[in-house]
């Protein structure tokens, strides 16, 4: 294989800084990095200019069309292509675009969800450049990153409240800055790290699987004779057919300007994860949904389909998303590096104190943050972090804390040295924070790792609420500590008010111990495991009252992203179980009364040969599979019957807690018997491919 050369084709597809400057008139050049620097509105003549410099860079290109790329609240990216071309009075075309097609797109919104806004308000929308994300051709297509709000200004989509909770932090952020004495920082921003995990399947596996179709995950499935117990596949050598798809993806990553970084198998068979190196919120949001897009279409010219749902398969563990989350100033200083000694680094102990005391006091929003209906599989479950919230802050920080909570001298640590022992190895000097796999918002250094997030899941939502209530403490503190005549005193003070009030939400145990259950539950946690309980939880008077303060979403906003998110979830498993129900009726009952049918052929067959034989071993078969078959039809039947009660239940909150309660459950009993069935069924005559195939067949 010809090699490649990074450097030259990284953001190749990319309407870059450097395109920019190269392309831009000077002048136009400096006016767009004020724009983008100060967060403003671009001016229209500023953006004819940028406009018709792109239109000519995308041709050249080979691009056609352009198109506005926002992010409905359908979770998936959305986009509308229109051609450049312009009619001349001769009969011929030329390539046009403006600077007001630039910056604003007006699609009708009325398809997209909007959870009630729409019935009051008018159905178009609008679309606006968010020039901090550059442009990048994809298929043919300029597409701008925007964002996407109603006629009446409304917004409808993931990234407008992330921009604002964005800009929330850098204010009150700046606050503390100050207090501290830094006076030349110009901006804080708020930067994120999302790890990405995914399954590979193989696509003729794929396709004789309608629940993978139809759901993106198994609704039916025996587990097979191996799945992770071995612990073999994690960081395991990578098989060459899934290297030559990770090989085309990183490359491809790397010409839309993603910095695509690292690659390994994760703990499932046919599990895998992808880390970028970290950026701003917003362009990480970005470029994490269109990591996804590329991922499934790579997959495709291999033969793969990638598998984003966050559980796809019983029994292994299913896919999450870290969220790497932290501050940094314009001048590359991170707000949460405790540098060498964090027990006199009075401000960075209050940036953490504001995290502390923000992820407990908003304990549900974090969860809901993270709740799908795939999402909800997984949380709880032996494997991602349990759905109670807790930090994990390593023994460095916790000693830092404790002495300040006991007014006690801090022995600064030393750097400990790893002694290798063996003569080969360098020794090493150890992190100070060691690794809590099983904690869901674990410091890992010099930024936090939010655990819980679903692989599929948009990280605009989890990061917008991160963001806000984090500039709300940070706010509460500025107000205190701008009136304080000794700052560090009163810091200090601060800080030490706020781990007594909220120490309960540290834990540095054991996540997934049943203790812990019980010992959070004593602390006065939130453990709420599923999505129809906690996402009623997003209108609470607090929360309403915490957006509003801080313009992130008016209520009328607040409620229709509540409704929208009850919706898809009681959508979804309708989804479910309907496919359910199909493959059930269609092919696992034919299945099972074909293979039953040959049984009783056997025995008679045998019995026709010696009438004195009394026990035919396929008889004894063939019993025992009419009996489940016989369960089967019946769990068809309720299942049935639950989908079309879902009919009687009013209110979005309580039809997503029926889908919960009667039909997923439903579902669940219906796959015990089936899985039961395959079990014990001839391989040749089960319509669908094993687990067994699927986990271990790339
Ligand atoms: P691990 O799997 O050990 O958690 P990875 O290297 O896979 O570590 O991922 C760590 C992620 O954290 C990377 O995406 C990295 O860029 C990101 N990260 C590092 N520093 C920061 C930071 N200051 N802010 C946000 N993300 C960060
Ligand atoms: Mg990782």
């Amino acid at each position: 294989m010809a090699n490649i050369n990074i450097p030259e084709i990284f953001g190749c597809r990319v309407f870059n800084d450097a395109t920019m400057k190269e392309r831009l008139p000077k002048g136009t050049y400096k006016d767009l990095k004020k724009t983008i620097e100060e967060g403003k509105a671009l001016d229209i003549a500023i953006a004819n200019v940028v406009a018709h410099s792109m239109k000519e860079w995308a041709i050249e290109n080979g691009a056609t069309h352009f198109t506005h790329w926002f992010q409905p609240m359908t979770g998936i990216t959305a986009e509308k292509h229109d051609s450049f071309i312009s009619p001349t009075p001769d009969g011929k075309v030329i390539m046009e675009f403006s600077g007001k097609e630039l910056i604003k797109g007006e699609p009708d919104a009325s398809s997209f969800p909007s959870g009630g806004i729409r019935a009051t308000f008018e159905a178009r929308g609008y679309t606006a450049w968010d020039p901090s994300s550059y442009a990048f051709i994809k298929d043919g297509s300029l597409c701008i990153p925007t964002a996407f709000c109603s006629y009446t200004g409304e917004i409808l989509d993931k990234k407008t409240p992330l921009l604002r909770s964005m800009e929330v932090v850098n204010v009150q952020a700046l606050r503390i800055l100050r207090i501290f004495g830094d006076t030349t920082t110009k901006r804080v921003e708020t930067t994120v790290g999302p790890e990405q995990e995914y399954f590979l399947v193989d696509k003729e596996v794929f396709n004789k699987r309608k629940d993978l179709i139809y759901c993106g995950r198994t609704l039916f499935g025996a587990r097979p004779p191996k799945g992770q117990e071995l612990d073999d596949h994690y960081f395991g050598t990578i098989k060459p057919r899934v290297s030559a798809y990770m090989k085309e993806l990183d490359e491809e990553l790397w010409k839309y300007g993603i910095l695509a970084k690292t690659k390994h198998n994760e703990v499932a068979p046919a599990q895998h994860e992808l880390a970028p190196i970290f950026d701003t919120s917003n362009i990480a949001t970005d470029h994490n949904q269109l990591t996804m897009a590329v991922m499934k279409r790579v997959a495709e010219r291999h033969g793969l389909v990638c598998l984003l749902h966050e559980k796809p398969f019983a029994g292994v563990n299913g896919s999450g998303k870290h969220n790497n989350w932290s501050m940094s100033t314009n001048k590359g200083k991170n707000l949460l590096d405790p540098s060498k000694n964090p027990r006199e680094n009075t401000q960075f102990l209050v940036f953490l104190a504001a995290v502390i005391k923000a992820v407990d006091e908003h304990q549900d929003l974090l969860r809901l943050s993270v709740a799908s209906a795939g999402n909800d599989h997984r949380l709880g479950a032996n494997e991602a972090p349990p759905a109670i919230l807790s930090m994990y802050l390593g023994d460095e920080l916790t000693a830092v804390l404790h002495s300040i909570e006991t007014d006690q001298v801090y022995e600064n640590k030393q750097d400990s040295i790893m002694q290798t022992n063996a003569n080969v190895l360098p020794n090493f000097v150890k992190d100070t924070s060691d690794r809590n796999r099983t904690s869901p918002f674990a410091f890992t250094g010099n930024k936090f790792e939010f655990r819980m997030l679903g692989s599929a899941e948009n990280i605009a939502c989890t990061n917008t609420i991160i963001n806000t209530i984090v500039a709300d403490v940070l706010q509460e503190f500025a107000d205190i500590l701008e009136k304080a005549e000794d700052v560090k005193a009163a810091a200090e003070a601060l800080v030490k008010k706020t781990l007594a009030e909220h120490k309960r939400i540290i834990f540095n145990g054991d996540n997934y111990s049943d203790e812990w259950v019980a010992e959070a539950e004593r602390r006065g946690l939130l453990n709420l495991r599923s999505l129809p309980e906690v996402m009623p939880m997003y209108v609470s008077p607090k929360n309403v009252a915490l957006f509003g303060k801080h313009g992130i979403y008016t209520e009328v906003e607040l409620r229709s992203r509540c409704e929208i998110l009850l919706e898809k979830y009681s959508k979804i498993i309708n989804i479910e179980a309907l496919t359910a129900l199909d493959m059930a009726k269609k092919d696992i009952v034919p299945a099972v009364a074909a293979y039953i049918r040959d049984l009783a052929e056997t025995a008679n067959l045998i019995k026709s040969v010696d009438a004195e034989i009394v026990t035919v071993p396929e008889t004894e078969l063939m019993k025992k599979l009419a009996n489940l078959l016989s369960c089967f039809l019946r769990k068809i039947d309720l299942l049935d019957k639950a989908v079309m009660g879902a009919k009687e239940v009013d209110g979005v909150a309580d039809k997503a807690m029926y889908y919960k309660e009667k039909v997923l459950a439903a579902m669940q009993e219906l796959r015990a018997v089936a899985d039961e069935m395959e079990s014990n069924m001839s391989a040749k005559l089960w319509p669908y491919p094993s687990y067994g195939t699927m986990l271990f067949s790339v």
